[in-house]
């Protein structure tokens, strides 16, 4: 049988469902690495174990499904009921047993599979809302997915790194984070310059006369700005950068 196919056309929206599909398997390729041992040990995520993040990551596709469920039904479906309600979902999940939580993380990605498959191309320009409380059409959802699956496989902390993200992920995301810098005025003084991304040099407050200059490849900067870790970095100003502003 013939796998059913994608009713987006648009190439450019094709090729970011490709990306999240590719991080999503990447995901549940280190998942697969970790004994059911592994899952209460810690993640990069100050006070969150490994179960956490995995917890996190299954909800998030049930999450995004809905607003997916919103574009194509027109009923208001947030993402979370409130941000306790997330976070309290998120406690119960790292309680689960592994072969739940496993569990969990597969389903929730095929469901929020279907649902963008399904999805009819004049569907993807709907608007709905993100838990932050942006309105952004439903091809936003797919950006959304593609950050979290790459970004947590790195918080499984089980060999997954930032140089294993894609570029054009790195730099849509260290754009982000600069972007949610400049809008709280965190980045006042503060130029990143990046080495070997396809394009993407310079980011931050460049107009300053006077800034501290972080320096560093796509990878280490992202993963700074991400506040993952700081590694390969110099600073114009310290040698090595302190902690980059908070990004979210
Ligand atoms: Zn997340």
């Amino acid at each position: 049988m013939v796998a059913r196919q994608d009713l987006a056309t648009d190439p450019a929206l094709l090729e970011a469902l490709l990306t999240a599909r590719r991080g999503t398997a990447f995901f549940g390729r280190k998942l697969n690495e970790l004994s059911d041992e592994d899952l209460s040990g810690p993640s990069l995520l100050p006070g969150w174990t490994r179960a956490h993040v995995i917890a996190h990551v299954g909800y998030n596709a049930r999450a995004i499904a809905r607003l997916m469920e919103w574009a194509n039904t027109g009923v208001e479906t947030p993402m979370y009921a409130s941000a306790r309600a997330r976070n309290e979902e998120i406690e119960y999940g790292a309680t689960l047993p592994p072969a739940a939580l496993r569990h969990l993380v597969e389903h929730s990605a095929i469901h929020l599979n279907v649902e963008w498959r399904d999805t009819p191309p004049h569907a993807w320009a709907r608007r709905v809302k993100t838990a932050q409380g942006r309105t952004v059409p439903a091809t936003e959802t797919v950006w959304m997915r593609t950050r979290e699956v790459w970004v947590h496989a790195v918080d499984l902390a089980n060999g997954a790194s930032f140089a294993d993200i894609p570029a054009p992920v790195l730099e849509r995301l260290l754009k982000d984070i600069a972007a949610a810098w400049h809008a709280r005025g965190s980045d006042k003084d503060l130029v990143l310059k990046i080495s070997g991304a396809p394009a993407l040099t310079e980011l931050g407050d460049l107009d300053a006369p006077d800034p501290e200059i972080v320096s560093g490849s796509l990878a280490e900067i992202t993963a700074w700005a991400a506040g993952r870790h700081t590694r390969g970095l110099t600073s114009s100003r310290h040698g090595e950068p302190g902690p980059a502003p908070r990004w979210l």
